[in-house]
This record gives C-alpha cells, structure tokens and sequence, in this order.
C-alpha cells in the first residue's frame, strides 16, 4: 500500500521535508499544500531598500521542484486538522487524509500595538519591504526608526537580526548617496540590551556600531503606539516620519482551530522529535512551532531546515508505526550585514564567536545563490 505524507505550507521547511523524504528513499504520495507554488527567500529582503533585490529575485517558482520530486501540488490554505481521522481541512471546506503530516506553515506578526498600521512591518514580505523602499527614496529629510519586539509569551519569538540589518543598510545606502546628513536615524526597542539571544559581546558591538554611526537609542521601555509622525514608548515620544518595526512572532492564524496542543505564545507545540505534542502523525518545523531548546535558540530558517529534516525522518517512521529517532540540533549561525560590510554571529550549545570583515557580505550573497540553485 502506498503511503501519503502531506506538507503543508511551501517555504524553507516545507522544501526541505519534500528533498528529505524522497532522500530517504521514500517511494510513497507527497502532497503539498499552499496559497502559491513559491518559495520565499525572505532573508534576501534586507537587499530590496538599497534596490539589490527585485520580486523575481525573492519569489522562487517551485514548479520544476515539485515535478522533480513528484509532489502533487494542491492550491489552497490549511484552515484545520482532524488528528482523530488523519484528514487536514481545506479552504471551501475540502479535506485530505493523510499518513503522516508536516506543519510547515511559518509564524504570524502579532499587530495589536495602537497605531501599528503606520508602521512597516518589513519582515512580513516583499509588499511591506517595498512600501518602506519607495517611501525612502521619496524622502528628503527626516527621522527615521527601526525597532523590534518579542512575545511576552514566549520570549524566542522574535526577530531582531533584520532589523539590524535594515538599519545598517540603510546607514550605508544614505551615506553612499550622500545624504546622511539630512536624516536622523533612531533605533529603539523595549529590551534593554536588544539582540542578546546573539550572545553579550553581540550586543556591545552592535550597540557600539549604533554610536560609530550616530544612531540614536531608545531602549528597555515598553511600547506604547506609533502615529504617522512619531513612536511613543512609556520612556519617551520621539519622530519618526519612516518606522520600520517587527513585532513578536506567534503561530499561524489557523493553530486556533487545528485543536493541537499550542505553546503559550499560540505556536504549535513540538518536542525535541519534531512531532507535535501527544500526536504520532502530526510533526511541525521551522516558525510555526515552539520547541524544546536553550533560551537563545532562534527562528531561522537555517533551524527550519535542521527541524524539517527531523521531522521528515520521523514522518517516515510514524507511518511504519515505529517510535520517533530523529533529533535536530540546534544552532544559531547569522550573517548581519550593513552593504559594505558584515559580522557572523555563531552559536551552539558549546560554542559562540562573532567574526567581523567584509568578505561576509559576498559570502551572503554567494550562499542565497547556492541555496536557490536547486530550485530554480
Ligand atoms: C527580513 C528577514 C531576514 C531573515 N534573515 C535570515 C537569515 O539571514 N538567516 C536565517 O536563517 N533566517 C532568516 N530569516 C528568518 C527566516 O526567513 C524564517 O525563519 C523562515 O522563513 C522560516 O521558514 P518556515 O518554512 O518555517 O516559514 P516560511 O518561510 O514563513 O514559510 C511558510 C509557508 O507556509 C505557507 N502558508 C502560510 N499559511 C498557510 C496555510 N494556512 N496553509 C498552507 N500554507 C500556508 C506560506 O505561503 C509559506 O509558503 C529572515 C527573515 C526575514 C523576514
């Protein structure tokens, strides 16, 4: 009897369970559910300001991919989960059985803050990232600000390495334009040493990087609202004609009606196997879980990949009713980049080191090549 494991979602650790199981050897049906045939390079987006990087370059067609590994692509969104009857529910009320699925469909920003509307949430995809592009390119002069927040709930849920990142480039873009000096830039974040899942020495650096290149901090105090002219915190109330601002992660609007066991931050809840918590057959990897780990483990995609293989591994096991066996590692390995320059930071269990030298940036560059090869 043939086997059908079904993936939803089509990003980092979607494709990686897809090459997972058919390296393996894995002969059975995969289906693979999501709004569009693409992968996202969402790592590439800090590229689109300085105008490095068009939609064409982030938004990669998987239709060679799949048919190269013989997925049955079916368009459409996940809007609920039957564990008891092995069936995930479609848009128009449709449903697919499966043997084993893998929950692969990224993590949500939350946008509850008064006034987040005038802020770009740049992380969420090109439309924002863009929006932010053109109005920076239109402006003259003014402030502009850049900041980051996690979860309450769940303190790993946050995504501050682009915001750095963002920040930098834009530093770098202005100066090469010659027009610094017209702005002011200001980075502000509720946390009083932002970035410290990157590790202490990080956090000097960057911070100290921040004085190098006069940016102006706003840091430790909580959020209160953004308008069109400022940010207030309930420190301070500062302008701000251009925000840039990633808010803490949770999971997938659709989690609240999967009836699985969700994390207090609303994320799918895993364990180290990658199966999500007292379901044999339902394995999760990359943003859309919350999984067992060190207080510095990160949302990457690099953990999406190390997660999606596990889970892919331990999918194959399930539909033989075996045990799970397969474990991820986890690593926080990051290239911050400022256009002329970068710094890696890496992390493991044992180890961490932050190197600084322009070489990286290519490096940056090269590895998107190398990683988009295969499907393109
Ligand atoms: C600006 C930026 C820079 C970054 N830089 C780095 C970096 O340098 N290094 C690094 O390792 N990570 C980086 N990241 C983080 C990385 O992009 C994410 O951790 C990664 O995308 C997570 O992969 P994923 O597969 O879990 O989710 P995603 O890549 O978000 O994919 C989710 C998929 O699920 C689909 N989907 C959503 N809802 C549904 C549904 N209801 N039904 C079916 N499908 C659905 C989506 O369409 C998408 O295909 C960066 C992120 C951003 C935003």
């Amino acid at each position: 009897m043939s086997h059908h494991i079904v993936i939803l979602g089509s990003g980092f650790a979607a494709c990686t369970a897809v090459k997972t199981l058919r390296k393996q050897g894995f002969q059975g049906d995969i289906s693979l559910v999501a709004p569009r045939p693409e992968l996202f390079y969402f790592p590439s987006l800090i590229w689109v300001p300085s105008g490095q990087r068009k939609y064409e370059d982030l938004a990669v067609p998987l239709h060679r991919f799949l048919e190269k590994n013989r997925v049955e692509y079916i368009q459409s969104s996940v809007t609920g989960l039957l564990a008891e009857e092995k069936t995930v529910v479609l848009e128009d009320d449709k449903t697919l059985s499966y043997d084993a699925v893998i929950i692969a469909t990224g993590g949500r920003y939350i946008r509850k803050l008064p006034g987040i509307e005038n802020a770009c949430i740049a992380c969420s995809g090109w439309q924002d990232t863009k929006a932010f592009s053109d109005k920076l390119a239109a402006m003259n002069e003014g402030t502009i600000a850049f900041g980051f927040a996690g979860n309450p709930k769940e303190p790993s849920a946050m995504r501050g390495g682009p915001v750095f990142e963002f920040l930098f480039g834009v530093d770098t873009l202005l100066r090469k334009q010659g027009r610094r000096d017209k702005f002011k830039l200001v980075f502000f974040s509720p946390a009083p040493t932002p970035g410290k899942r990157l590790g202490e020495k990080a956090v000097d650096r960057l911070l100290g990087e921040m004085k190098k290149r006069d940016i102006q901090t706003y840091l430790g105090k909580k959020m209160k609202s953004f308008s069109d002219s400022a940010v207030e915190t309930e420190g301070a109330k500062f302008d701000a004609d251009l925000i840039l601002f990633i808010p803490g992660m949770t999971g997938p609007a659709w989690a609240a009606n999967s009836g699985l066991t969700l994390s207090e931050g609303g994320f799918f809840q895993a364990n180290e196997f990658c199966q999500v918590e007292g379901q044999d057959h339902v394995f999760v990897a990359g943003d859309a879980g919350s999984f067992p780990g060190p207080e510095w483990k990160p949302k990457q995609a690099h953990m999406a990949d190390l997660q999606a293989e596990a889970a892919a591994k331990n999918a194959l096991e399930a539909i033989q009713f075996k045990p799970p066996a397969h474990r991820f590692k986890t690593e926080l390995i990051c290239i911050v980049d400022t256009l002329s320059n970068a710094s890696m930071v890496y992390r493991d269990p044992k180890r961490s080191f932050m190197l600084k030298m322009p070489p990286l940036h290519w490096a940056k560059v090269m590895f998107e090549k190398v990683y988009l090869k295969e499907y393109r």
